[in-house]
């Protein structure tokens, strides 16, 4: 091997006539994929993009999106996804930092990438549909995929890793293609008679390896939705026969409390996983009550390609837990100044395996500070136990130190769930000029439902120890969230005192 877009062409011979990918009534079938990203490879060829040269890609989830990624993979280059809503500011310096040879831009979000391109002096094409039709059936395809070596970079993701400026993730075929054999094989055990659900982005570690990639490698249908929303996402689990649903916690919880279509039927969904963020037990169970799938959860970072633990699906699963370390990677917790932590205790996972990154685009330092001896240090706090299950407890950044006391935000956003009311809830340290921080909660309630701030503040004050309920409340329409959906904790304005 190993070009990632192997896999690819691997289904394209074994299931030529089976979609690999939908959005709504438009499909494309494994040969149709191959012969379309064999043409995006052929085009960037003729525009001079060299085997390791960056092409930026900015795509909402479409079937596009896999007909570019794959494009670039099979010419060699390296694919550098951008959120699409980024601002010219920050896609000139994605463009910058990476030194983007290309940049491929979908016409919606040409205004921002188009601006930072003339600036950078990137040259950037526009994929408007009928004419980049029309430039790819003018093109040969590329007959044979560009060779790469396991270590070259396939891929940079950018990410603001632990220490808050975004650094570009380099991860490499060999660490893409396990990570994605792995998850297919042994993590969802996929085949071609999978329907896997689509609605995480596909410019993130993880729609792109457990979705796309790991659909493609099993020869399964992706079905897209370009925008999250939990009606359309029921509609395309119906239609569609969904099999294998992968989401953040937050979709997890807008599906639990939607409103079903009349008749609704998911009886093909036989597994969920759910990652990004900690999932609620009390989510967790009201979605395998509701759906009747079970529901895994896994770990993982940009970084890690991004899974590295997961509950597998032969092996009880611990509701609450990341699970185990999956195949080819090792995990530890070790202390703040280095060494293991004792047994049950918290400590920082640290990750060793072909799924870790060689390191973060130019930035010798950056990659040092984060692989220390061959390991690499996620920032997440967790304990293992006796089975060797982990349990994250919080990110080494989310810790509140209230008067000298950890608190833990995950273990109070647990209680706050566990509240009828409660729809969505996240926990933050607010400066407080005594206890150095106070706990604070901003929470949203479900559809038709009323609590005050003062029950809610009860609720937690009567199952927790004193120190670690929130004295603060706020019940708030929404919550901040990210491209992916998960809780932007940084965003949270706490205003109340
Ligand atoms: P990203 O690089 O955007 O994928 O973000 C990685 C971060 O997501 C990790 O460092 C964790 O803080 C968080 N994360 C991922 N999976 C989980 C999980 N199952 N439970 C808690 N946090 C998670």
């Amino acid at each position: 091997m190993t070009n990632l877009a192997t896999f690819l062409v691997d289904s394209a011979t074994t299931h030529g006539v089976r979609i690999a990918v939908r959005h709504d009534d438009s499909t494309l079938t494994y040969a149709q994929l191959d012969d379309a990203s064999a043409r995006v490879a052929a085009l960037l060829r003729d525009r001079g993009v060299l085997p390791g040269d960056r092409v930026a890609l900015t795509m909402p989830n479409v079937p596009l999106f896999p007909v570019v990624y794959y494009g670039v993979l099979r010419a060699g280059a390296v694919v550098v996804p951008m959120n699409p809503l980024l601002k010219d500011r920050e896609v000139a310096f994605t463009l910058r930092d990476c030194g983007a040879r290309l940049a491929l831009v979908f016409p919606l979000f040409a205004d921002e990438v188009a601006k930072a391109a003339a600036e950078t002096g990137t040259p950037c094409l526009v994929t408007e549909p009928s004419a980049f039709d029309e430039l790819l059936r003018a093109q040969e395809p590329m007959p044979r995929v560009v060779d790469r070596s396991d270590d070259d970079p396939a891929l940079i993701l950018y990410t603001s890793g632990t220490t808050g400026t975004p650094k570009g993730a380099a991860l490499s075929h060999r660490n893409l293609a396990t990570n994605t054999a792995t998850t297919a094989e042994t993590l969802l055990q996929a085949g071609p008679d999978d329907v896997f659900f689509g609605g995480l982005p596909l410019f993130h570690a993880f729609g792109q390896t457990c979705a796309l990639n790991t659909a493609v490698a099993a020869g399964a249908t992706l079905t897209l939705l370009p925008r999250f929303e939990p009606a359309r996402a029921l509609e395309i689990m119906a239609r569609d026969g969904v099999t294998v649903f992968l989401g953040v916690p937050t979709m997890y919880a807008a599906l639990l409390h939607a409103e079903l279509p009349e008749g609704f039927d998911a009886g093909r969904l036989r597994l969920a996983v759910s990652g990004g963020a900690s999932l609620p037990v009390e989510v967790l169970h009201g979605f395998e009550r509701r759906f009747g799938a079970t529901v895994l959860e896994g770990y993982g970072l940009s970084e890690t390609s991004p899974v590295a633990a997961f509950n597998h699906p032969d092996r009880p699963r611990k509701a609450g837990s990341i699970g185990q370390p999956v195949r080819g990677v090792e995990m530890k917790l070790v202390a703040e100044g280095g060494g293991e932590v004792p047994p049950g205790e918290v400590g920082e996972i640290a990750i060793r395996g072909e799924n870790v990154m060689a390191g973060y685009w130019n930035r010798p330092e950056a990659t040092e500070e984060a692989i220390r001896d061959g390991w690499f240090h996620s920032g997440d706090l967790a304990r293992v136990d006796e089975d060797g299950f982990y349990f994250i407890v919080d990110r080494k950044k989310d810790l509140i130190i209230r008067g000298g006391y950890n608190v833990y935000p995950r273990e109070v956003e647990e209680v706050l769930y566990e509240h009828p009311a409660v729809a969505e809830a996240a926990v933050v340290g607010v400066p407080d000029p005594v206890l150095g921080e106070e706990v604070a909660a901003v929470v949203t309630l479900r559809p038709g439902a009323e609590a005050t701030a003062e029950e809610i503040r009860d609720h937690v004050k009567e199952r927790v120890a004193a120190y670690k309920y929130p004295r603060i409340v706020t019940v708030a329409a929404e919550l901040p969230k990210g491209p992916t959906g998960k809780i932007l904790k940084r965003e949270i304005v706490v205003t109340e005192r």
